[in-house]
């Protein structure tokens, strides 16, 4: 007769997220025994409180403009009342759906499904909702979860998990915050009707970001409605009844119905017992990994926002897949991890590839090609819409750098360039691809006039040089080529 395993799994995996989720499967695909732990939601953030229903919530946002929009194009159009109830409880029917989908992939793939809490005993032992469970790997997995604002009366502020599931549409709305969550919100509100403040530290939104990003942003905000108080953090909340008053150090205070603090995310690993199996982490809580996920412990693993390096959903789940894979098959699979493109959906979206100029010119010379444009669609329906493209070119290599957008489509369209950057392509690979014509896309390949040359930090004199309005989404309107 065989032993019976010395473990009641082979791979364990807590959370069921993106990362978790992906890696249970994929070992459960490649013949391991995989138990896998989830206490609040299949899917995790992404699907239930992140990416999924924000998008969701971004369409909703967008169709008030299309709608005035098509007046532009002939149509007798009125964007009438919204209903919040209904796009929540619409939103809330996909999700439960999507949940659905995520235990039926991990049940299909052959993993044990526990709808529990996970602790750990020992680096081998979990208590998997009062039940003492071994496995020989453990991978853990359970993300992060959005901070709160350590001020007097922060908790009269909201957080991004609690926007999801608000019971009305708030009318006044002070954003807290310069990042992705707090500018994507942003626009939300303000399509949906609100008004809505947006107060951050910085000059510009997204720190970090490309400058000339950041300021067309800023303005594309400002273009709808939202007011934005840069440099400044709030110093107190105050309630009475349902009204809210942020108070600063200095200034006016701002009266909202609702305060949402967006001020970045934390890993939820205070109450995992990590202590017990002797995983390291760092000074903010995240599980320090090496570049193949492992942590100093041999048997135990992370992956995902947990870790907080790259904290996007599609990393999250390529990690899993790497680590399954290495673990149970014997393969190692490759990303490009230095160069992931992401995207911001704000209204427009904007979305990036690679360096920012900024970066590009602290390793040497760069070629910097920008343009600023109406689209077409613009042209008739008269919305202060711009587009704006820019690419970052190593000037000596003639490589592509970074691809920066913000306009209609840059999501859809950076994930096409983000293959060509990551395949070297340079700028005569650029050069010498034909458009697709009229389209706004066109302009990635047409854009023949260096704007500036970047070399160090950016001086007043490198100031950007955009081509002349009427000159610029030529290809767009069929007047460049
Ligand atoms: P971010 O890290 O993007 O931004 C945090 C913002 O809050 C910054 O503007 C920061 O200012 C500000 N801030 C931090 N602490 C304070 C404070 N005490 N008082 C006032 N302001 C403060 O965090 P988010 O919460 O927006 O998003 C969390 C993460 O979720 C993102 O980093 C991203 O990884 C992920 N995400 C990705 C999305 C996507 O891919 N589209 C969408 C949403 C989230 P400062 O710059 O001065 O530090």
């Amino acid at each position: 007769m065989p032993d019976a395993p010395a473990f009641d799994f082979d791979l364990f995996v807590i959370g069921g997220g993106s990362a978790g989720v992906r890696c249970a499967r994929i070992a459960a695909g490649h013949g391991a025994r995989v138990g896998v732990a989830e206490e609040r939601f299949w899917g995790g953030t992404c699907v239930n409180v992140g990416c999924v229903p924000k998008k969701l919530m971004v369409m909703a946002a967008e169709y008030r403009g299309m709608i005035e929009d098509a007046r532009g194009f002939g149509w007798d159009s009125d964007a009438g009342r919204h209903s919040w109830r209904g796009l929540i409880a619409a939103k809330d029917i996909e999700i439960a759906r999507l949940n659905a989908i995520y235990v039926k992939l991990l049940e299909g793939a052959g993993a044990t499904v526990f709808e529990a809490r996970a602790t750990f005993i020992d680096a081998h032992t979990l208590d998997v909702g009062g039940r003492r469970i071994t496995a020989e790997r453990i991978v853990v997995a359970v993300g992060g979860r959005p901070a709160h604002l350590a001020i007097p009366g922060g908790e009269h502020a909201i957080v991004s998990d609690a926007a999801f599931f608000l019971p009305a549409m708030p009318r006044r709305v002070a954003m807290v915050g310069g990042g992705y969550i707090a500018v994507e919100f942003a626009c939300i509100f303000a399509g949906l009707g609100a008004e809505v403040d947006l107060v951050m530290r910085q000059d510009l939104p997204l720190r970090g970001f490309d400058e000339d990003l950041r300021v067309e942003l800023a303005r594309a905000l400002a273009s709808q409605g939202i007011r934005i108080h840069p440099g400044r953090a709030p110093a107190r909340i105050m309630a009475n009844g349902a009204e809210k008053t942020v108070h600063f150090p200095h200034g006016d205070p701002i009266v909202a119905d609702l305060v949402f603090a967006a001020i970045g995310r934390v890993p939820v690993t205070e109450t995992l017992g990590l202590q017990q199996a002797g995983v390291a982490m760092d000074g903010f809580g995240a599980i320090r990994v090496d570049t193949g996920n492992a942590t100093n412990v041999a048997n135990i693993f992370a992956i995902g926002d947990v870790t907080n390096r790259l904290n996007l959903t599609p990393v999250a789940t390529a990690e899993g897949h790497a680590l399954a894979d290495r673990l149970f098959a014997g393969s190692v699979r490759e990303w490009a991890f230095d160069r992931v493109a992401s995207a911001v959906f704000t209204s427009p979206p904007l979305a990036t590839v690679g360096l920012t100029e900024a970066e590009a010119a602290a390793r040497g010379p760069a070629d910097i090609y920008c343009t600023r444009f109406t689209p077409m669609r613009h042209a008739l329906s008269g919305r202060d819409r711009k587009t704006f493209m820019k690419l970052v070119v190593d000037q000596v290599s003639q490589r592509i750098l970074g691809a920066h957008m913000i306009g209609e489509d840059a999501p859809e369209m950076l994930q096409g360039l983000s293959i060509a950057i990551n395949c070297g392509a340079t700028k005569h690979d650029f050069d010498r691809t034909i458009g697709i014509h009229p389209t706004a896309a066109e302009e990635w390949v047409t854009l023949r006039t260096r704007t500036h040359v970047a070399e160090g930090p950016r001086g007043p004199e490198a100031e950007t040089q955009l081509v002349a309005p009427e000159e610029i989404g030529a290809a767009e309107m069929g007047i460049g080529a």
